[in-house]
């Protein structure tokens, strides 16, 4: 028997997410309640000001270019302030959303691009040539390429300033396009249980379910005139969407956007706005147990620090405690749950510690083995969700939504771990393929894909090892080296000039956090099963004895 949620179920509306945050009757604070602050000026926007914005850019779009319902706009950017309009506004015209990470090089961006269909793109002048790029390569004109930050005049006639799209004659005729709670709202990429990466599809009803589900879990934490959150995850992730963009509009919460992570100015911000609730990813949790600099800041303000997107040791929970008197508890979820999906209720932080918490009202979940068969209480096996926020499917991929989702709603997280008596849950591994480095996506599939292009490898598979340093995995290749030409019987033995040579060739392919960190090891044969699919646990065992080169 699947296990229900300890909290009792929230009601969840039939609306879009529109309706939920700007046209709602319970809301209790001011149109003129700061949400956004930007933490590097004195750049500011109210709940009225993102309405207002989010309306004039969804004109804009209907106007400019006949902008049709799904239509797909694609977020390449940093965090800013700018972006909770930008995607509000797509909603305002029908769209949906595709964020990309800004440290995606062009290729990776065009996948997307191609991959969503995406028929626009926001981004900023840093990352405007590889945003061009990208665009040309998928067929999106220039002038389809927009940015958020640059004056207006500083800019060719091709690229378009955002404001410039607001500004369009004639656009204050148009409606707003109501989607239906079935309607897309995003597609986040992720690799899910294996392969390249795919469009998850989030639907408005997801994300509406999601925030209802959070405020259930755990809103009575909150409050919406003394609280103010810290926005350093990225909004391009689904965590950062939901638990930062959605989240603080419908509570009516401040948040201080940071564009990137960099501990002065995280320290810096705590003390200076008086942060009190931050939701990182681990490594920043490893950061605050060692850096030096954290004793020159007050960090007194902070209630609570929500670690998610990768496991975090108890280990590391008590150094930080112990140094800094903060209290940390973990969250868990996925790209497909919209994202969260379970926490450690915040009065239990530290008697379920090494726990992801309590699962979200609404959902059930049960622990299936390796066969199949549904396993009793306690018994670790992989978890599977259902609720109103598991996604619809993968974007165009009718067989990996088939795998991944069963006819009765269970979602196959692909993460093994068991629930203790309590309603606690733990993940203690994974079945899937997916390698996370601080908290980022690395999927084995697409790195394998990219060094089969490098003429010194005949063939590979990277498996996620342990770096206990760094509190993280990080990706390894196991290469069998390609034989130089003229050579017919041996292969080239391979040692570390080659290892170096192929970790330096794909670091200026991929984005930072998919660089080989965990090097390169020559093998003679990559083990297979008689299907040909990689044996990935046999390479996981016998990582600990190997010595990577690079
Ligand atoms: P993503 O779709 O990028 O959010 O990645 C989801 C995956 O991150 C999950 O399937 C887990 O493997 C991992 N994950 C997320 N939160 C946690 C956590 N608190 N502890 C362990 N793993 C986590």
């Amino acid at each position: 028997m699947p296990s229900k949620s300890p909290f009792p179920d929230v009601e969840i509306p039939e609306v879009d997410l529109w309706d939920l945050i700007f046209d709602r009757k319970d809301r209790d604070f001011s149109d003129n309640k700061v949400i956004y602050r930007a933490i590097d000026s004195d750049r500011k926007y109210t709940f009225a000001d993102v309405r207002n914005l989010a309306t004039l850019f969804g004109e804009g779009l209907l106007n400019l270019w006949d902008w049709q319902k799904d239509d797909v706009l694609a977020l390449y950017s940093p965090n800013d302030i700018d972006i909770p309009p930008v995607i509000y506004g797509a909603f305002f015209a029908g769209g949906i959303v595709t964020p990309a990470n800004p440290g995606y090089s062009a290729d990776e961006l065009a996948y997307q691009l191609e991959n969503s269909g995406a028929k626009a793109l926001v981004t900023t002048k840093k990352f405007l040539d590889t945003a061009l790029k990208a665009a040309e390569k998928v067929g999106i004109a220039a002038n389809r390429v927009i940015l958020l930050d640059a004056a207006e005049k500083d800019e060719s006639d091709r690229i378009r300033h955002w404001t410039s799209i607001r500004k369009t004659p004639g656009a204050q005729k148009y409606y707003r396009r109501r989607a239906k709670p079935g309607d897309l709202a995003f597609l986040a990429y992720s690799s899910g249980t294996t392969g390249l990466p795919k469009g998850v599809m989030l639907t408005h009803r997801n994300i509406v379910a999601d925030l209802l589900q959070i405020h259930g879990a755990v809103g009575k934490w909150y409050s919406t005139s003394e609280d103010k959150f810290l926005g350093v995850l990225p909004f391009f992730h689904i965590y950062g969407l939901t638990g930062l963009v959605h989240q603080m509009l419908h509570r009516g919460i401040e948040l201080v956007v940071m564009p990137a992570f960099d501990m002065e100015t995280f320290l810096k911000g705590i003390q200076d706005h008086k942060i009190t609730f931050i939701y990182v990813a681990p490594p920043v949790i490893v950061r605050l147990s060692r850096d030096k600099m954290v004793d020159k800041y007050d960090l007194s303000s902070v209630k609570m620090i929500t670690s998610g997107a990768a496991p975090l040791t108890k280990e590391l929970v008590d150094t930080v405690h112990k140094r800094l008197n903060i209290k940390i508890n973990q969250a868990y979820g996925l790209s497909e749950t919209s994202p969260m999906t379970h926490t450690q209720p915040w009065d239990e932080w530290y008697t379920s510690v090494g726990s992801v918490g309590k699962m979200f009202p609404n959902m059930s979940a049960k622990y299936m083995s390796a066969d199949g068969k549904e396993l009793g209480p306690g018994v670790p096996g992989e978890l599977w969700l259902s609720g109103p926020n598991i996604f619809k499917g993968y974007w165009k991929n009718i067989a990996a939504t088939k795998d991944s989702i069963t006819a009765d709603g269970f979602f196959k997280t692909g993460d093994i771990g068991f629930q203790d008596e309590q309603h606690n849950f733990y993940i203690t591994d994974r079945v899937k393929e997916l390698i996370k480095y601080k908290g980022f996506q690395v999927p084995p599939a697409e790195l394998e894909g990219k060094l089969m292009e490098n003429e010194l490898v005949d063939d590979v598979a990277v498996i996620g090892v342990d770096d206990e340093l760094q509190h993280t995995e990080v990706p390894r290749a196991y290469i069998v080296a390609a034989a130089p030409a003229g050579a017919q019987a041996k292969r080239a033995k391979a040692g570390e000039t080659e290892a170096k040579v192929i970790v330096e060739w794909m670091a200026k392919k991929v984005a930072n956090h998919k660089r080989l960190r965990g090097g390169v090891v020559f093998v003679d044969e990559i083990p297979k099963s008689a299907s040909g699919k990689i044996l990935r646990r046999v390479l996981k065992e016998r990582s600990k004895g190997d010595v990577a080169l690079g």
